[in-house]
């Protein structure tokens, strides 16, 4: 056993320890994977541990690469790693190794950090619990009953059970915030066109973004330094300029107008929810923060739009898993269409299968203008209720989730209410702008809960200053739960 706990510095302080070489690389690596080996088999963060090749990749990296550089990282298991298994969590790629990395896999690599594993998952990130991983569920740390959230449970777990330090994570209606909500760790959804998705398995090509997952909101920002900016092999990608994201935490928030979403913090929302982010509020009303009230009438329209559109997008990205090329083939077909009907029975899970026929549903001739269609323009309204809002104020504000994490098997019967979850979390999607979600406090259980700040497109630093200066106020992150080891 090493003597090195993860916990006991934050990403700026371990850069620090390695520059001056009080640490050297493969010590932080191997205390890594040695609370991998402590606490994973209770947590089932990880579907893959890379130990051989982070190892390897600790012995070479140069430190001064960057502030990431010597310092191991964990990555959701639907962003391509070369080499190294990326399976969705599903049984269709259970096999499937990509020939290359995504882009900010590459990016993390050119900043000298370590991948030490792929993290668990809601099948090809559907979901909200990680309850729909076809590789067992992922334990929440500070409750191992109850789940991390999803779908990036594995990294929000990860990174709260001291596992890694950071992690990546995907958000297509929530999939970042809420299991960072749920873990007590720090979560953001970049703008739409901020980081790039080559290599992302594609959920739903118009919501999908990859971000991180860390403990404070600092470290979040030093983590968008490195994996941000437009990208030749992701014309989603946006030419827009990628400031140092580090340098806007100023812990200033005087004069800041920050508007409350009035529709998010009444009915649906549990009391100590509610409760938690209402001292937000104060907080942030003692640090000179403004406060308005803003109301934003089409949210009441967002999951019904979300599970539209995701779903059609889903079913058109998921026609490519046909047992043809890769991935999982059934054994034992007589004919090749038969061969596809049985691989993609085989291959894809209930929710999977569910999103697949909601989405050729909605897209088929007859429907498309009843549905599809009709989610577009409220989509387009929701957008404008927004610019408004932002006429008004600079962030807005309200819980992440509306309730702390949940039991297992607590709604994986009725897919409704498991949708309910992304309430608060599928508008920043819908409209493409950046959303971060910080812990705001424990419900009387010891749950940590999550307050959710958006900002206008392309203002991570806003957000990123509001997050910082909070959390320094409020005191809730960088708090790791017990875990016996
Ligand atoms: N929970 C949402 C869903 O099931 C969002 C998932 C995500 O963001 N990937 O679609």
């Amino acid at each position: 056993m090493t003597s090195i706990d993860l916990g006991e510095r934050d990403l700026f302080g371990w850069h620090e320890a390695l520059a001056k070489g009080d640490v050297h690389p493969a010590e932080l690596v191997q205390a890594s994977l040695d609370r991998i080996a402590a606490v994973d088999e209770q947590v089932h963060a990880f579907l893959t541990v890379t130990r051989k090749e982070a190892l390897q990749e600790a012995e070479q990296v140069d430190v001064t690469l960057s502030p990431l550089a010597g310092i191991p990282a964990a990555i959701k298991d639907n962003i391509c790693t070369q080499n190294v298994p990326t399976t969705c969590a599903s049984r269709m790629l259970h096999n499937f190794r990509p020939p290359y990395d995504a882009t900010v896999i590459q990016r993390l690599r050119t900043a000298g950090a370590i991948a030490v594993g792929k993290t668990n998952m809601d099948e090809f990130a559907m979901g909200s619990s990680t309850e729909h991983s076809a590789f067992g569920v992922t334990r929440n740390p500070w409750d191992l009953g109850r789940v991390p959230g999803g779908s990036s449970g594995g990294s929000a777990a990860a990174v709260a059970a001291g596992e890694v330090p950071y992690a990546l994570g995907s958000d297509t209606g929530g999939s970042i915030r809420q299991p960072a909500a749920y873990c007590g760790v720090v979560g953001l959804k970049p703008t739409y066109g901020r980081v790039s998705r080559y290599g992302l398995v594609a959920f739903a090509s118009s919501l999908d973004q990859i971000g991180p997952i860390t403990r404070t909101v600092a470290e979040s920002a030093l983590v968008m330094n490195a994996i941000s900016g437009v990208d030749l092999h992701d014309s989603t990608s946006a030419p827009v300029e990628v400031p140092d994201f580090t340098a806007t935490l100023t812990g200033e928030v005087r004069g800041l107008r920050i508007g409350i979403i009035s529709e998010y913090m009444g009915e649906g929302i549990d009391p100590s929810v509610r409760q938690a982010v209402q001292q937000a509020i104060q907080t942030f009303e003692r640090l000179g923060a403004e406060i308005v009230e803003v109301h934003l009438p089409t949210t009441k329209h967002a999951l019904a739009v979300y599970y539209l559109i995701a779903p059609a997008e889903a079913s058109s990205n998921l026609a490519r898993y046909d047992g043809v090329r890769y991935g999982y083939r059934t054994p034992q077909a007589k004919s090749v269409v038969e061969m596809y009907k049985q691989t993609r029975d085989e291959g894809f899970g209930t929710e999977v299968k569910r999103r697949i026929l909601l989405g050729t549903y909605v897209l088929s001739a007859g429907y498309y203008d009843a549905y599809y269609k009709r989610a577009l323009q409220v989509r387009a309204l929701m957008k404008q209720d927004f610019d408004r809002a932002f006429e008004h104020c600079d962030v807005l504000l309200s819980p992440t989730t509306p309730t702390p994490a949940f039991a297992f098997g607590e709604k994986t019967a009725d897919p409704v209410t498991m949708y309910l979850n992304d309430l608060c979390t599928i508008p920043a999607n819908l409209v493409g702008i950046p959303a971060l979600s910080v812990p705001c406090g424990f419900t009387p259980e010891g749950l940590p809960i999550g307050l959710q700040l958006m900002a206008k497109a392309f203002d991570e630093a806003t957000l990123f200053r509001a997050g910082d200066a909070y959390e320094r106020a409020a005191g809730f992150t960088g708090r790791l739960p017990e875990l016996a080891a």
